[in-house]
């Protein structure tokens, strides 16, 4: 076992840190206040090839360690999540469509999802329904089988980029009595389909620079090549749900555990940049004559907030390692590291804002901003409570 970086590994690490100090950390007051998405920002990433789907190629496919995305999204993300989301949040619908789409899917749509470095565009994921966010098996959009193809009709809430971007996974039920077993996805186009729009744009506690709405589907035509893995596929799930398999759960539970990693380092990079300001705030702060860093009281909760940042991080790349070397996650390793890691975040940014004291909950400072940006890694991507579940129906063998 080795804990050291490659060479390579510490210059993307410090790419991406710099990218986050002079791009994203002067504007990230200014999105978070305006709740705009940051174009310009994306716009720039691409420029610099921290944005696009060759990012994904070159970080994911030849990279046998799997610490190459995490490192990177750390640093962006230590610079403000929401913009960090901004950037990342395609990565979803492209881990979505290659867990499960045809190689002529993947090679006509993937590239489409992030447009190009002169015009970048993003792509959403959209699965959450009004009355149905854990339990995915009650989502009610419906896919209609039609002549050359489906028609889709439900409203979709909470989706990150939903209606701002081009490429939009919909997850939508083909089969409602057979639950998540009878569900297919599809790969709706806003510049090709018609019968999609957008919704009310959700305001935000946090994470306020990324774009949150309702995906409306009203009679939405999707010919049969944008079903997700093709009609053969489905048919033969289909037919092995009805007769009883439930493999297709087992299937998307180890996607989860292979996205896990990449949502908790995006947790991790609030956590540090949390902690790096109160330590320094803690050395430069005096009362009573003395730096408050002396004080047991102060220096304690800076020690396990070093702690429990690390150890979060630890976890996330043994996940991730796991992901990139084909390991089964036999303690759901990938939801222990999110789980760890979105509790670490909102620990660690509430903790800051009590070394800072009044000046913590006060918006010249940034650590009021990144307690709010932390809550939703105990949300999205699975709640708390629900990799809670997951991990412990793995320890139980269920
Ligand atoms: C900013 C933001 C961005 C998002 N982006 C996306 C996106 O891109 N695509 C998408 O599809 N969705 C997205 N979501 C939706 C998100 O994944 C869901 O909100 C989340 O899964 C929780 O679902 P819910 O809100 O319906 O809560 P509910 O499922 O109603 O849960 C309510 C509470 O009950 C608990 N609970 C539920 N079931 C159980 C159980 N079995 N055992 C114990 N506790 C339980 C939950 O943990 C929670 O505390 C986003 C949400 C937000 C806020």
């Amino acid at each position: 076992m080795d804990f050291a970086l490659s060479e390579e590994q510490k210059e993307l690490q410090k790419w991406a840190h710099e990218f986050a100090e002079k791009e994203i950390r002067p504007v990230a007051g200014a999105y978070d206040e305006t709740e705009e998405f940051p174009w310009p920002v994306v716009a720039k990433a691409a420029e610099t090839g921290l944005y696009g789907f060759d990012l994904y190629a070159n970080t994911m496919l030849a990279d046998p360690t799997g610490l190459n995305l995490p490192l990177i999204m750390e640093e962006i993300c230590w610079g403000c999540a929401g913009i960090g989301l901004a950037i990342f949040g395609t990565g979803l619908p492209l881990s979505s469509l290659s867990a499960a789409g045809t190689q002529e899917q993947l090679l006509r749509w993937a590239p489409r999802m992030f447009g190009t470095q002169q015009e970048p565009k993003v792509a959403a994921f959209c699965v959450t329904e009004p009355n149905a966010g854990s339990d995915v098996s009650s989502l009610r959009t419906k896919a209609e089988r039609v002549d050359g193809g489906w028609v889709l009709n439900g409203t979709k809430i909470f989706a990150t980029n939903g209606g701002i971007a081009d490429v939009h996974i919909v997850v939508a039920t083909v089969d409602p009595t057979l639950g998540i077993r009878g569900q297919a996805s599809f790969i709706v186009s806003r510049e090709e389909n018609q019968g999609i729009r957008q919704g009310k744009k959700e305001k935000k506690l946090g994470i306020r620079a990324s774009h949150t709405a309702e995906v409306i589907l009203e009679d939405c035509f999707v010919p049969d090549e944008q079903l997700v893995g093709g009609q053969e596929k489905l048919d033969s799930k289909l037919e092995r749900a009805r007769g009883g398999s439930h493999e297709r759960g087992s299937v998307a539970l180890r996607t989860f555990e292979i996205t896990r990693p990449l949502v908790g380092c995006q947790a991790v990079g609030i956590a540090r940049a949390a902690l790096e300001f109160a330590v320094q705030y803690a050395k430069e702060r005096q009362t009573f004559g003395t730096p408050i860093v002396q004080y047991q009281g102060i220096g304690f909760q800076l020690a396990d907030m070093a702690l429990e940042t690390d150890a979060a991080r630890l976890l996330v790349h043994r996940a991730a390692w796991m992901a990139a070397n084909g390991q089964p996650f036999t303690k759901a390793e990938g939801s222990m590291c999110k789980l760890k890691a979105g509790e670490t975040a909102v620990r660690v940014t509430e903790q800051a804002i009590q070394v800072l004291g009044g000046y913590g909950f006060i918006k010249d400072f940034p650590v009021e901003k990144w307690y709010r940006d932390a809550k939703i890694y105990t949300l999205f991507e699975g709640t708390s409570e629900i990799q809670r579940l997951v991990i412990s129906r793995a320890l139980a063998g269920a």
